[in-house]
C-alpha cells in the first residue's frame, strides 16, 4: 500500500500533529511519501520521497493553490491513500481533493480495523467502521488517535513548482483570545458532563483550590454553559501537560484524551469503571464525584 502524506505548516511552524501521520503509516506497514508547503530549515525526518513546496511563495495556506500542490504529488505517487490531519486545513483541504478525484473522502478517522478506517458517530459515543470502495482513498485523521511517530531517516526531496495564482485569497487564521492560559498549570482538576450541574462545579473548584492548581473542564461541561470556554481541553481547546490531571466525571472522549495525554499523573473520578478514561487514568476512582471530591477536599486540609 502507499500513502501520501499531506503534513502541514501552522504559525510559522511544521505542525507537531504531523508526527502522527507517520505513527498511522507505521500502523499499515505502508510505503509514505510526503507533500509539504513549508520551509526547508524545518522538515520531518522520514524514509521516503518528500514533495516540498516553498512556504514564502505558496502560504501558509491557498486553498487552490495547495490543491494542486498536492495534485501534482499525486500524479508523481499514484498514492492509493492520501492522508490529512484533521485539522482545519484537512478540513478544508481533503474535501476538495476527494471531489476533484471523484473518491471516497473518510473523516476524522481514530483506528484501523480489519482493512477498514475506524471513525466516530453519535459524538463520540459508538465507533463504525468505513471499507471505501474506491481505488484510492483521501482520509483526514483525528489529532491523538495515532502514535507521534519521530523517524531518523533523511527523505529524497522534491520541489515542487506550480502557478500561484490563486481566484481565493486566504486571509488568515484566528486563535480565539486566551482567558486562561492552562498550559503551564502543574495540576488541573477538570469537570465533565457528570459533574452533574452548575452548582456542582464548585466541588471541582474547591478540590483545585486544595491542590493549587487550575480548573479545566471537557466540551460537555462548557457546551453546558458551566465554565468558561478557555478552560476547554483538548482538540478544540488547549493541549495540556501538568504533573497531575484529575478528570472528575469525563468520560475520556478522544478528543478530550488528545488534550490531556501530555500529562503525568491521570486520576479519574468516574462511576463507569469502564468509562474509556480508565484507559490512561494511573488511578481510577469508582465514586459520584458529589460523594468522592468533597471527601478528598477535607482530607487534604487536614494534612
Ligand atoms: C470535532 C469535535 C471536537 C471536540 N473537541 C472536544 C474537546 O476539545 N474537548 C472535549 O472534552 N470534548 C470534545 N469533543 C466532544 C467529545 O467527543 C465528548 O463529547 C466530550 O469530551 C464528552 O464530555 P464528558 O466526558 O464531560 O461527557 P460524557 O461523555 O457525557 O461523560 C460523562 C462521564 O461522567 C460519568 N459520570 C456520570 N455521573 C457521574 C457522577 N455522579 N460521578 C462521577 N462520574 C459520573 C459518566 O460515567 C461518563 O463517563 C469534541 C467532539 C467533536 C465532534
Amino acid at each position: 500500500m502507499k500513502l501520501l502524506l499531506v503534513g502541514e505548516y501552522r504559525d510559522g511552524r511544521l505542525a507537531a500533529e504531523t508526527a502522527e501521520l507517520f505513527g498511522f503509516a507505521a500502523r499499515l506497514d505502508a510505503e509514505v511519501s510526503m507533500v509539504l508547503v513549508g520551509s526547508a530549515d524545518d522538515l520531518p525526518a522520514f524514509d521516503g520521497r518528500f514533495y516540498l513546496a516553498d512556504l514564502e511563495t505558496y502560504g501558509e495556506y491557498q486553498p487552490d493553490v495547495h490543491k494542486r500542490l498536492v495534485f501534482e504529488a499525486i500524479e508523481g505517487e499514484q498514492p492509493d491513500v492520501v492522508v490529512f490531519l484533521h485539522s482545519s486545513y484537512g478540513w478544508d483541504l481533503a474535501p476538495r481533493i476527494a471531489a476533484a478525484m471523484q473518491t471516497a473522502q473518510v473523516s476524522g478517522v481514530v483506528g484501523i480495523d480489519d482493512g477498514g478506517y475506524v471513525v466516530e458517530s453519535c459524538n463520540g459515543k459508538m465507533l463504525r467502521t468505513v471499507h471505501p470502495e474506491t481505488p484510492v482513498a483521501v482520509l483526514t485523521l483525528q489529532p491523538g488517535a495515532f502514535e507521534a511517530l519521530k523517524m531518523d531517516a533523511q527523505p529524497e526531496v522534491i520541489k515542487l513548482d506550480t502557478s500561484s495564482e490563486s481566484a481565493i485569497k486566504f486571509v488568515g487564521c484566528r486563535q480565539p483570545e486566551a482567558g486562561v492560559d492552562l498550559t503551564r498549570a502543574e495540576v488541573i482538576v477538570s469537570a465533565g458532563r457528570g459533574v452533574g450541574s452548575a452548582d456542582q462545579v464548585a466541588l471541582v473548584e474547591a478540590l483545585a483550590s486544595a491542590l493549587g492548581g487550575e480548573v479545566g473542564a471537557s466540551r460537555q461541561a462548557v457546551d453546558a454553559g458551566w465554565l468558561d470556554r478557555s478552560r476547554q481541553i483538548g482538540t478544540s481547546g488547549q493541549s495540556v501537560s501538568p504533573a497531575l490531571y484529575v478528570a472528575c466525571g469525563i468520560s475520556g472522549a478522544i478528543q478530550h484524551l488528545a488534550g490531556m495525554k501530555g500529562s503525568g499523573i491521570v486520576l479519574a473520578v468516574n462511576t463507569d469503571r469502564d468509562a474509556p478514561i480508565a484507559s490512561v487514568a494511573d488511578v481510577l476512582v469508582v465514586a459520584d464525584v458529589a460523594e468522592f471530591l468533597p471527601a478528598l477536599v477535607e482530607a487534604l486540609e487536614k494534612r
